[in-house]
């Protein structure tokens, strides 16, 4: 039996929403830029914003968020894209390609830095540095992208920057956090940050939706997106382990993520005081971005990197 959309009786090619309702191509598209559009207005993500960063890595994600945006506010919001090439041999080159691709298709203009060529070392060797920098692979990426993403948006004037972090992200994150007693943390997790002293605000649209949901809708754009995982993923830990166990309570429940992402950020973390909240607010001695302390964590990771004598991009 072929399946039909429920709106137009077209044939059906993707399932949405909590009545699981089978959908045409168009009316997919349709519902998924819906959800976004209701994300924004519901948390005023593009309150005050004219310009807007756009951070892609050109996996499906971060694909799915500069198209939805494109479709959605062309015209009203001026996208300036970026591509952060980390120096991950195997998942870097191709990584950058595709947003690459993705950011002409729509005539975006875009800006690209390379870690290597720029700050003198790459992810991969942080990781093989790991004593050295004192934090795992993925803590010192997340500081290296959440530095370039403020310094590039400063740079093009950008109002706020746009991540593609999607619900079973966030959910995973604030679960986390909750696990491990890193409230500062969770505060952080919210679908828009203020500005605070030189941090740029920063949003993330897809917020409540589904990775399933975003590749559902690239595929369904025909958009073109890199499918590989990166080679430094966590595999085990705690991470994986609380990912499967959101993924066992979403069989029962569809929409335990969103309850539990949406009733953390409106009755958890406004209850949050953070009276030692000082990122932001000072500023990094060696290179004048927003730092906790005299030096940023950026500038104290690229020291530990590139001034040890034995060291330097292999
Ligand atoms: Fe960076 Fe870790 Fe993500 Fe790889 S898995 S891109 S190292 S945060
Ligand atoms: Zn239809
Ligand atoms: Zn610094």
């Amino acid at each position: 039996m072929r399946l039909r959309c429920r709106i137009c009786g077209e044939r059906a090619v993707a399932r949405a929403g909590p009545g699981r309702r089978y959908l045409c191509a168009r009316h997919y598209l349709e519902h998924f830029e819906r959800r976004v559009a209701k994300t924004v207005e519901k948390y005023r993500l593009l309150r005050g914003v004219r310009r807007l960063l756009v951070a892609v890595s050109g996996g499906k994600d971060s694909v799915a968020l500069l198209h939805v945006l494109h479709r959605l506010y062309r015209g009203r919001v001026e996208l300036v894209g970026l591509t952060i090439d980390l120096g991950i041999e195997g998942y870097s080159t191709p990584q950058v390609e595709f947003a690459r691709r993705n950011f002409e298709a729509l005539g975006i203009d875009y800006r690209v830095v390379g870690l290597a060529e720029e700050y003198g070392f790459t992810i991969d060797l942080a990781s093989r540095r790991r004593r050295l920098v004192r934090r795992p692979t993925c803590s010192v990426c997340g500081i290296v992208k959440r530095y370039v993403m403020n310094r590039i948006a400063i740079e093009v004037g950008a109002d706020a920057i746009a991540t593609g972090h999607n619900l079973d992200d966030l959910s995973l994150f604030t679960l986390m956090s909750i696990a491990q007693g890193r409230i500062d943390d969770l505060v952080k997790l919210v679908p828009r940050t203020e500005k605070m002293g030189a941090l740029v605000p920063r949003i993330r649209p897809l917020a409540l939706v589904s990775g399933k949901e975003t590749l559902t809708y690239v595929v369904l754009l025909g958009a073109p997106f890199h499918h590989e995982n990166c080679p430094h993923a966590p595999s085990d830990g705690l991470r994986p382990e609380l990912s499967a166990m959101l993924e066992r309570l979403e069989d029962r429940n569809l929409e335990f993520r969103k309850m539990m992402y949406t009733n953390i950020v409106s009755n958890l973390i406004p209850r949050i005081s953070r009276p030692d909240d000082k990122a932001g607010t000072g500023t990094c001695t060696i290179c004048g971005m927003p730092a906790s302390g005299k030096i940023c964590s950026f500038c104290r990771i690229r020291m530990r990197l590139t001034e040890h004598p034995k060291i330097g991009v292999e």
